[in-house]
C-alpha cells in the first residue's frame, strides 16, 4: 500500500545528512509512483511532487532530525493544504437549513443522510427532517424509513409520488411547519451520462434553493470519484463532498485528488455502515494517515519549534572546549520544558509510548535542579569547578534542598560535560531524537 511505498522511499533518504537534489529526486520518483498507484491523478501527483522537491531542497536539516522526517513534514504539511488545510463546516445561515444529497447508485447517500441526521441531532443539537426523494426504487423509501426509526428522526416520504421536485418542495414546507431546523433530501442514484436524471436534480435544486449540496462518492473507485465529482460539480457546483466506505482496504486517492481538481472542500468521510461510523473530514489527520508517520509529524514539528540551528552550533562549540556551564544547562531544561510533558514527547516515539506508561517524568522532575542552579551566584553558574563544599553548603540552604541532592546535581553535571564532550553534541535531547526510528 501507499505507506508501505513511503516508507521505502524515505529509506533512500535515511541516515543522510542534508537533503540534496540528489536523493530526493530519487525519492520524489517513487512518492510519485506510489501516489499513481493510490490512484492519484497525474497532474495532481505530479504538481505535488514538484512543490515537495521544491521545498526540501537545500533545507538543512536541523541537528535533531533526520532528513527522512523532516521531508514528511514538508509532505504532510503539503498533503494537508491539497486536501484544503483546515476543516471545513456546514453552514446553517437559514432555519431550515436545506441540505441536498448528491451522487451515484450505491455511493452511499441514504446510509450518509441518515447519519448526518444523527449527527446532527446528536452532536449539533438541531432538529433534523429527512426527506425521501428517491422516487425510482420503493426499497430505498422503506430503507431511510428504517434508518429514520432507528436514529429518532422524522421522515418525509409519499410513496404515491413520482415526482422528486414535488417531494422535496412538500418535506421543506412539512419542516417549516414541525420546527424542524434542518431538511436532508436524499436523492435517487445517476449516472453522470443520464442527461434527464442530471436535469431532474437540477430541477429539485432550483425549487428548493440548497444551503448545502454534498456530493457524495465511494472513495473506492478511485480515479473514478475524481472524474464523477467533476461532472456532478460541473452541473450542481456543489459545496462539498463526502468519502464513504473509507473503513475498508480502501485506497485515499480521491481524497488526494477531489479538492485539486475540483476545488470543493471534503465535509465528512464514512467509516463503516453504522450511523455512527461518520467523521468530519481533516486533512491533516487524512494526510497524517496517508503518510502513514502518525504522531512522528508532530513531535518533528516541536523538534523544529524549539532547536534553534545557531544556538545549537554555539552550544557545540562550548562542549568541545569544555565550557558547557550552567547558564547553557539551565537553557536546556527550559528548552525541554517548552517542549511540554516529558512524558508526553516520549510517548510520540513509536515503541517508547508503552514503556513510558508507568514511568512519572513530568515538570516537577527539572524543580529541585532549577533551584539549586537558581541559588548558585554568577561566578559558581560559570565555573561549576570551583563549587567548593561550603560553597555547597550554602546553594543548598538557599535552594531548600539538602546537600546530598546538591552533590548528585554536580556529579550529574560532571558525568553529563563528559559524555557531551565525547559526543561533541549540542544536547543530550538532541542525541535521543537522532536515536528515533
Ligand atoms: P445509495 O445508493 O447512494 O443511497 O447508497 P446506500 O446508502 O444505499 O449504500 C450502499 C451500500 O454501501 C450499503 O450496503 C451501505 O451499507 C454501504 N455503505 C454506505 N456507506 C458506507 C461506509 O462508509 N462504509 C461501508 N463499509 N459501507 C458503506
Ligand atoms: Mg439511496
Amino acid at each position: 500500500n501507499l505507506s508501505d511505498k513511503l516508507d521505502r522511499a524515505f529509506k533512500v533518504l535515511k541516515g543522510q545528512g542534508t537533503i540534496t537534489e540528489i536523493n530526493v529526486a530519487e525519492t520524489m520518483k517513487e512518492i510519485r509512483k506510489a501516489l499513481l498507484d493510490a490512484d492519484v491523478n497525474y497532474k495532481t501527483a505530479k504538481a505535488f511532487t514538484d512543490e515537495v522537491r521544491q521545498k526540501a531542497i537545500g533545507q538543512n536539516v536541523l541537528t535533531s532530525i533526520s532528513p527522512g522526517q523532516l521531508l514528511t513534514k514538508i509532505m504532510n504539511d503539503e498533503l494537508t493544504d491539497l486536501m484544503g488545510g483546515s476543516t471545513a463546516d456546514l453552514n446553517f445561515p437559514a432555519t431550515p437549513t436545506i441540505i441536498l444529497i448528491a451522487g451515484l447508485n450505491g455511493a452511499g447517500k441514504t446510509t450518509f443522510s441518515g447519519k448526518l441526521a444523527n449527527f446532527l441531532k446528536t452532536q449539533k443539537n438541531k432538529k433534523p427532517l429527512l426527506v425521501a426523494g428517491d422516487v425510482y426504487r420503493p426499497a430505498a423509501i422503506t430503507q431511510l424509513q428504517v434508518l429514520g426509526e432507528q436514529i429518532g428522526i422524522p421522515v418525509y416520504a409519499d410513496l404515491e409520488s413520482k415526482d422528486p421536485i414535488g417531494i422535496a418542495r412538500a418535506g421543506v414546507a412539512q419542516a417549516k411547519q414541525n420546527g424542524n431546523n434542518v431538511v436532508i433530501i436524499d436523492t435517487a442514484g445517476r449516472l453522470a451520462i443520464d442527461e434527464a436524471m442530471m436535469v431532474e436534480i437540477e430541477q429539485v435544486k432550483a425549487a428548493v434553493n440548497p444551503h448545502e449540496i454534498l456530493f457524495v462518492v465511494d472513495a473506492m473507485t478511485g480515479q473514478d470519484a475524481v472524474n464523477t465529482a467533476k461532472v456532478f460539480n460541473d452541473r450542481l457546483d456543489f459545496t462539498g463532498a463526502v468519502l464513504t466506505k473509507l473503513d475498508g482496504d480502501t485506497r485515499g486517492g480521491a481524497a488526494l485528488s477531489i479538492k485539486s481538481v475540483v476545488n470543493k472542500p471534503i465535509k465528512f468521510i464514512g467509516t463503516g455502515e453504522k450511523m455512527e461510523a461518520l467523521d468530519v473530514f481533516h486533512p491533516d489527520r487524512m494526510a497524517s494517515r496517508i503518510l502513514g508517520m502518525g504522531d512522528v509529524v508532530s513531535l518533528v514539528e516541536r523538534a523544529q519549534q524549539q532547536f534553534d540551528e545557531k544556538e545549537a552550533a554555539e552550544l557545540q562549540k562550548k562542549i568541545r572546549k569544555n565550557k558547557f556551564d550552567f547558564n547553557d544547562f539551565y537553557g536546556q531544561i527550559q528548552q525541554i520544558k517548552k517542549m511540554g510533558n516529558m512524558k508526553d514527547l516520549m510517548g510520540m516515539i513509536p515503541g517508547v509510548g508503552k514503556m513510558m506508561k508507568d514511568v512519572e517524568v513530568g515538570d516537577d522532575a527539572f524543580k529541585n535542579i532549577e533551584a539549586i542552579i537558581q541559588s548558585m551566584t554568577k561566578f559558581e553558574k560559570e565555573n561549576p569547578d570551583a563549587i567548593n563544599q561550603s560553597r555547597r553548603t550554602r546553594i543548598a540552604k538557599g535552594s531548600g534542598t539538602n546537600i546530598a541532592e546538591v552533590n548528585r546535581l554536580l556529579k550529574q553535571f560532571e558525568d553529563m560535560r563528559k559524555v557531551m564532550k565525547q559526543m561533541s553534541n549540542p544536547a543530550a535531547m538532541a542525541n535521543m531524537m537522532r536515536r528515533m526510528p
